[in-house]
């Protein structure tokens, strides 16, 4: 797969309003239980899965957030959507603050904010049939009756490229691609504006990657979505977002344009996964930058920048100064000492 599609990108223009606005977002798990809790210190005992982090996504546009598997990607997607409820922080939705919505007032948001699964095969139930599964949303939402429902699944079926005749069939008569497929119909079967796709393809054989790949592009199109696309890949998001987010042991390590953060990655871990992409161009390969040692457990993340224990260009102020986050051009941002002035 390419690097990036060839056709213009930015799917917004620059006075596209905010709809999804994140501030100091934190979600951490304590491991302790019970009495444990109360008696003993803090560290060592939580997962800071998400920390201190802020994000915006416009609407119509979509934003690709890379990282490694384990770096918390996930868990702040399920977060922004309220699926997992925030440690701290806020989240605005279409301008309305939702951190902190009972269930009752965040019914009727819930349609408008839907989520599509990494695994095909996990996140389908094996016992019920399409037209259960995908218009289960709907008989949530909206008082249809079984013959309007049993029509809109008919619609989204093939709008998402199966056949109306497959709405009686079961999960386990698809192929991995056709189930990715019914996600999606789950999912925008609700009319939804914002979707998160938490790695969509990543269970998928590379030659249904691209399908499914291109289907959420001309979805998003024509129903006039917003993404934020969650991938450990940089092929994959440097094919569909508009703007990258880079994310390390649960913080944001630089954010920028698709194109500003591909042709100059500033951050040494997006540098890294830059040189892990296979070039098909002869002159653009480079030599592929090798990182120290495996992803530290977020357990006990390293002091100062949690990046230094494996970064090729740690300086001694690396180990015990955490970096803030520093402006390299108009919206492009790396947290990185190198950025900053007296170190440079
Ligand atoms: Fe590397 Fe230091 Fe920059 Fe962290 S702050 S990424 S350790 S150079």
């Amino acid at each position: 797969m390419h690097l990036r599609r060839g056709r213009a990108v930015n799917g917004y223009s620059a006075s596209s309003e905010m709809l999804v606005e994140v501030r100091g977002l934190r979600k951490h798990f304590d491991l302790r239980k019970g009495l444990a809790r109360l008696v003993s210190g803090q560290e060592g005992h939580v997962v800071k899965a998400v920390h201190d982090v802020d994000i915006s996504v416009r609407r119509g546009e979509t934003v690709g957030l890379i990282g490694e598997s384990g770096c918390g990607k996930t868990t702040l997607g399920r977060t922004i959507l309220r699926l997992q409820e925030p440690t701290a922080g806020s989240i605005f939705f279409d301008g309305q603050d939702i951190t902190r919505l009972n269930d009752a007032a965040l019914k009727p948001l819930r349609r408008r904010m839907q989520i599509i699964f990494q695994d095909p095969y996990a996140s389908l139930n094996p016992r019920r049939t399409v037209e259960e599964i995908v218009g289960l949303p709907l008989r949530l939402h909206e008082n249809r009756s079984s013959e309007a429902t049993r029509e809109r699944v008919k619609v989204l079926l093939e709008r998402v490229g199966l056949r109306a005749s497959h709405i009686g069939r079961y999960p386990h008569q698809f192929s991995g691609g056709q189930r990715q497929r019914i996600g999606i119909a789950r999912a925008l079967i609700v009319n939804p504006e914002f979707v998160v796709c938490d790695e969509p393809v990543s269970a998928l054989d590379v030659s249904i990657q691209a399908q499914i790949i291109e289907l959420l592009d001309n979805l998003k199109r024509e129903l006039e979505l917003t993404y934020l696309f969650i991938s450990h890949d940089l092929s994959v998001i440097g094919y569909v977002a508009d703007r990258i987010v880079v994310m390390y042991l649960g913080e944001i390590v630089e954010t920028g344009t698709r194109d500003q953060v591909l042709d100059n990655p500033c951050h040494p871990y997006t540098q890294s996964l830059l040189s892990a992409v296979p070039q098909l161009d002869p002159q653009s390969r480079q030599a592929r930058i090798q990182l120290k040692g495996d992803l530290p457990s977020p357990m006990r993340p390293p002091s100062g920048c949690k990046f230094h224990s494996r970064c090729p260009k740690a300086m001694k102020i690396c180990s015990h100064v955490k970096p803030r986050i520093y402006s390299v051009s108009a919206g492009h941002q790396a947290a990185c000492h190198l950025y900053e002035e007296s170190t440079r």
